[in-house]
This record gives C-alpha cells, sequence and structure tokens, in this order.
C-alpha cells in the first residue's frame, strides 16, 4: 500500500522545516517498510506570486489526490498589505479546512523532561516528567460560524450579534474524535463546556455523555471552561485528552500550548471525514527564514500525527516521537530552545539526528 501525501511547503522557514520533515518519514519508510508517494504544489505568499492565488487550482488538485496535506507554514511581510480576504493564511487555510471539512482540530501539548524548564510553570506543578495533553477542539461550527452573525441597526444603535448553535450530529462526531484518541492514550477525557449558562452547552455535555457510553474505559469529567483554565494552571497533569467546541478549544489550546514555553515544538492535525491535514502551530517566522536555524521538531512531530490519524501507523509515529525524545535528551537543541547548555544544532542537523534514532 502506498500512502498519497500533499506537500505544501508554503513560505519562510517552511520549506525548510518541510525538508527535515520528509527526511524522518524517508526514515520511517525504510525501518518500518511503509510506501509513501508525495507531491509537492504551491501555498500561501509564493503561490501567490507564481500564481496569483494563495490556495491555486493545481493546489487543489494535488489536495483532492493525497490521503493526507503535510503543511509548512505560509504568510509573511511581502505580503502583509494585500486584502484580508487575499492574505496568504485566510486564502489558504480557511478554503482548505471548508474544502475538506477538516472538523477535529488536534493539539498535543507535551512538556518533553528534558525540556521542562522552558515552561512557565514552577517545577513541583509540572513533576519530573513533563506533561502530555491533547486539545481536541470542534474547528467547523459553533460561535465563529452560527448566523445571525454582523452588526446591525436598531433604531439608533448598533447591535452585534453571533449565534452559538451545535447540532448534536456535530458534537456527537467531535467526541468520538476525542474518545478515540483517549483509547489510543491515558483513556481520561475531559469535556469542557458552559453548561450552567448556555443552553447550546447543556446539549454538548448530554451528546458527550451518551457517546461515552460507547467508551466505558474512558474516565470522563466534565468541566466548565473558567475551571477548564485555571486547572490548566494549577494541575496540567491531570489532563489527558481535552475536549472543546470551537471558540472554548481556541483559547485553551492555546493556553496548553503557551504552558510548554516552545512553539517551534507544537504539531497539529486538522481532520475530517476523509483527510487530515498536519501542520506545526507555528508560523513563517520571517525573522529567521533562510538561515537554517529554524526548529524543525513541530513540523517532524506533525508528519508523525499524520502516521497515527491517517495512515493508523501507531507505531512508526511512536518511533518518531521517541527520536525526538531522545535527540532532547542527549541534549541537542536549535537556537530557539537553547539556553546556554547542550549542544546547539541547525535545523539539518536537528533533521539528521531524529532520522538517524528513527528504530
Ligand atoms: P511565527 O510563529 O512565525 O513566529 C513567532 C516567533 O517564534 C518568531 O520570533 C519566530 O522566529 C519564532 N519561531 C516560530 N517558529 C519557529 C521555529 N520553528 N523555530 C524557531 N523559532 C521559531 O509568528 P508570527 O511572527 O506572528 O507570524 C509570522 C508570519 O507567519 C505572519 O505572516 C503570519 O501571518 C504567519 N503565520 C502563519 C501561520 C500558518 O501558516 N499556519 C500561523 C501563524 C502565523
Amino acid at each position: 500500500m502506498t500512502y498519497r501525501v500533499a506537500v505544501l511547503p508554503g513560505d519562510g522557514i517552511g520549506p525548510e522545516v518541510m525538508e527535515e520533515a520528509l527526511k524522518v518519514l524517508d526514515a520511517v519508510s525504510k525501518q518500518f517498510g511503509l510506501e509513501f508517494e508525495y507531491r509537492e504544489a504551491l501555498v500561501g505568499g509564493v503561490a501567490i506570486d507564481e500564481k496569483g492565488h494563495a490556495f491555486p487550482d493545481e493546489t487543489k488538485e494535488v489536495c483532492d489526490w493525497s490521503q493526507a496535506i503535510l503543511f509548512g507554514a505560509v504568510g509573511g511581510p511581502k505580503w502583509e498589505d494585500l486584502p484580508p480576504e487575499e492574505q496568504p493564511e485566510r486564502a489558504a487555510l480557511l478554503p482548505l479546512r471548508k474544502r475538506y471539512e477538516l472538523f477535529a482540530n488536534l493539539r498535543p501539548a507535551v512538556v518533553f523532561p528534558a525540556l521542562i524548564s522552558s515552561s512557565p510553570l514552577r517545577g513541583e506543578i509540572m513533576g519530573r516528567g513533563g506533561f502530555d495533553i491533547l486539545v481536541v477542539r470542534e474547528l467547523t461550527g459553533g460561535i465563529y460560524f452560527g448566523q445571525p452573525k454582523g452588526i446591525f441597526l436598531e433604531g439608533e444603535r448598533r447591535k452585534g450579534i453571533d449565534t452559538l448553535i451545535y447540532y448534536d450530529w456535530e458534537i456527537e462526531r467531535i467526541a468520538r474524535i476525542a474518545f478515540e484518541a483517549a483509547m489510543k492514550r491515558r483513556k481520561r477525557l475531559t469535556s469542557v463546556d458552559k453548561a450552567n449558562v448556555l443552553t447550546s452547552m447543556v446539549l454538548w455535555r448530554d451528546v458527550v455523555k451518551e457517546v461515552s457510553r460507547d467508551y466505558p474505559d474512558v474516565e470522563v469529567n466534565h468541566f466548565l471552561v473558567d475551571n477548564a483554565a485555571m486547572q490548566l494552571i494549577r494541575d496540567p497533569l491531570q489532563f489527558d485528552v481535552i475536549l472543546a467546541g470551537n471558540m472554548f478549544g481556541d483559547i485553551l489550546s492555546d493556553e496548553a500550548a503557551m504552558l510548554t514555553g516552545s512553539i517551534g515544538m507544537l504539531p497539529s492535525a486538522s481532520i475530517g471525514e476523509e483527510k487530515g491535514l498536519y501542520e506545526p502551530v507555528h508560523g513563517s517566522a520571517p525573522d529567521i527564514a533562510g538561515q537554517g536555524v529554524a526548529n524543525p521538531l513541530a513540523t517532524i512531530l506533525s508528519a508523525a500525527m499524520m502516521l497515527r490519524y491517517s495512515f493508523s501507523q501507531e507505531e512508526a509515529a511512536s518511533a518518531i516521537e521517541s527520536a525526538v525524545v531522545s535527540v532532547l535528551g542527549e541534549g541537542y537543541r536549535t537556537g530557539d530552545l537553547y539556553r546556554g547548555e547542550g549542544i546547539k544544532v541547525k535545523t539539518k542537523e536537528m533533521g539528521d539526528l531524529v532520522a538517524e534514532r528513527i528504530l
């Protein structure tokens, strides 16, 4: 079986970190006998320059052909003066999410033991092993999309409206993704809502409870979002999978990400019924682009997520994650992680080190 992967490196450090992710996938391919077919396509600013649009038709065709999309990063100062709807991020990522109905956003926030000192949290809160949380956020519904939406005139006054709507099927499908993920992890799930004041969140809680009956091995609890935000800082070790709607997930995933202290380490997945998009959380980092110093680990870990969630190759995914843990444990650091101790390496060396440790 050959896995079809669309490779969209994008702008800035995107191509630099993508090269290392492909290097690691090559090592995985050899070690585990997996076959990948890659097709590369233009996206973001570079696509605007060459094709006149951030998500051109040729790129759509490559993405349609693929089973999974590996995405670098888009954007940069060159395109910042374009109208908002033509900006690389908005004109590339939003249509990608929409075209493939990528309704589930998975953002792991992991503090690797070797990087505990990067977290803004005190050592005793972090424990000795760091933490490992997966935020599962609903991405295509909720208050960001509900209608009516807009600023309306009411007599002399203006009125701003957003509408929070969730259908039971939307809650059910994202809940199933979260429960399935929990089954592959430590089997704990915290569902986040605001059921004390929001009616749509009463439905959210009801549906999560209904779905939980199909997963008796998963221990479930329900937190109000304000409590969840507090508990994340007070005791992050209590969490395994956090399930949340679009807005609450947006906020909590950034909070969890900040607790890790290193943006160059954070991968993400956006998954639909048929396809997944895998990308680092960071942007195109124009300030360091072209210098060969970017941290490729977020993109390498995104490739691991692709193996796990699009191709069900758990062993290969874990091999990448273990290789990253080894490299960090041995003291190798890219500039963003370097704090005067250990061995400072550049992008390519970091990719080589991880690839060599795929066992
Ligand atoms: P950014 O994530 O690109 O950079 C923020 C800071 O983190 C910079 O100092 C950068 O050097 C550093 N950094 C980021 N990734 C790194 C890595 N892998 N290794 C080492 N250091 C790293 O965010 P920004 O500066 O706000 O945005 C820059 C551009 O990227 C903008 O055009 C923005 O629109 C775009 N952007 C794109 C995406 C995306 O493609 N999904 C996401 C966020 C921002």
